[in-house]
């Protein structure tokens, strides 16, 4: 069996307002949480080899991210390596490491390269100072540029920057400069995130009544800009968030997107292993107190997903790909949709159909919550 392995670094300095990702503001104790991390390597192996018959797992990419996984040693990630390769058969061709530009050293990023990751992902978020205040970040543009200094002098040569756009008081002049400054840095891989209010973070509570900012048509305005600046730079586009310069794609995030399998290990990692889904308990005490009192695997939920789900993920998740959906993947699940509903989606220019395969176009990826939602409506039972 081959896998991603996602290791989920739960540590960050300052709780971003507009994040909802599972983090603490707690200094790591990075020997407790290796300590919990071995059992759980240990305890998830069996767990495969048990569930799935397993006995031989492959490892072919492997993710740090967070929180702020630039906050731990580059040893700590050593000694995982240690375990992994003691435990799996762990061959990683990408090994990914998440950092954020206030704690990026180029000693650490030396020490990071020589453990053996070989892809930088930058929070750089924007390069405008006005931005970063917007959004709570606690690093400056002067920063970003030194964590990205230190990254190719420490010889990385994927370095991926991720942002966010669609901050209040962002234009299509602030936008450009980010994009120009983006281009200029050499970087492999660029993100752009369209800023999103999730419930449940301070920066709903704050701005669920000044939303102007989040206006649908100057959201798309800057999307298009964004893939048009990029596309003409020579960067592809291979998701709706996600640029590469060619071969330079994330081959960890693609397996989320392609829905194959992966393991999560840490506090909140979430895996998925066929139709079976695992979400790890989001409260650091009681991680630690499964694996390393009760000795079991901190899973909260499992859920098995039936075909009708599975269909439902595979076309939202799929839809976000710019090279789209194999129909015959629908087809084999036991369902299709409605041709109605296709070619009308066709027909007013959201949706691209061969064939084999289905693609969202550039206004339906503007729109795609919008059209999966209509395309679920349309998904009928094969019979
Ligand atoms: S640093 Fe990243 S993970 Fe941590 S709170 Fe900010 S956005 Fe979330």
């Amino acid at each position: 069996m081959k896998l991603g392995l996602y290791l989920h670094i739960p540590f960050c300095k300052k709780k971003c307002p507009y994040c909802d990702f599972f983090s603490v503001t707690q200094k790591p104790d990075e020997e407790l949480y290796l300590k919990a991390l071995t059992k759980e390597i240990k305890l998830s192996s069996d767990f495969l080899k048990k569930q799935f018959e397993a006995n031989k797992v492959t490892i072919d990419t492997f993710y740090a991210g967070g929180g702020t996984p630039s906050l731990i040693s580059p040893s700590f990630f050593e000694k995982i390596f240690e375990k992994l390769s003691k435990t799996f058969d762990f061959k990683p061709l990408e090994l990914t490491l998440e950092a954020n530009p206030e704690s990026l050293t180029l000693e650490k990023a030396r020490d990071y390269k020589y453990v053996g990751f070989n892809r930088l992902s930058l929070g750089v978020q924007t390069f405008q100072k006005r931005g970063l205040k917007f959004l709570g970040r606690i690093h400056s543009p002067k920063e970003s540029f030194l964590a990205i200094d230190a990254a190719f002098k420490a010889g990385f040569k994927n370095i991926s920057l991720d942002f966010i756009y669609g901050w209040k008081g962002e234009g299509l002049k602030t936008l450009k400069k980010d994009l120009d400054l983006a281009f200029s840095s050499g970087a492999t891989h660029l993100s752009f995130y369209e800023l999103t209010l999730y419930p449940e973070t301070t920066f709903f509570k704050k701005h669920q009544k000044d939303l102007y900012f989040l206006d649908e048509k100057r959201v798309l305005k800057l999307f298009s800009f964004i893939r048009n600046y990029l596309l003409d730079k020579g960067f592809h586009q291979y998701e709706i968030s996600n640029y590469a310069r060619s071969g330079f794609e994330c081959r960890h995030n693609l397996k989320y997107w392609k829905m194959e399998p992966y393991i999560g290990i840490g506090a909140g990692a979430v895996s998925r292993i066929g139709n079976y889904r695992f979400e790890n308990i989001k409260n650091l005490e009681k991680y630690f107190e499964k694996l390393l009192k009760e000795e079991i695997l901190p899973n909260r939920i499992i859920e098995r997903l039936d075909n009708f789900e599975l269909a439902k993920e595979y076309i939202f998740m799929g839809l976000r790909l710019v090279e789209g959906i194999e129909i015959s993947k629908l087809r084999d699940l036991g369902y299709i949709l409605k041709e109605e509903a296709l070619s009308l989606l066709v027909k007013s220019g959201y949706l691209r159909l061969s064939e084999e395969k289905m693609a969202l176009t550039e206004k339906g990826m503007s729109l795609h919550n919008q059209v999966v939602k209509f395309l679920w409506k349309n998904l009928e039972r094969l019979r």
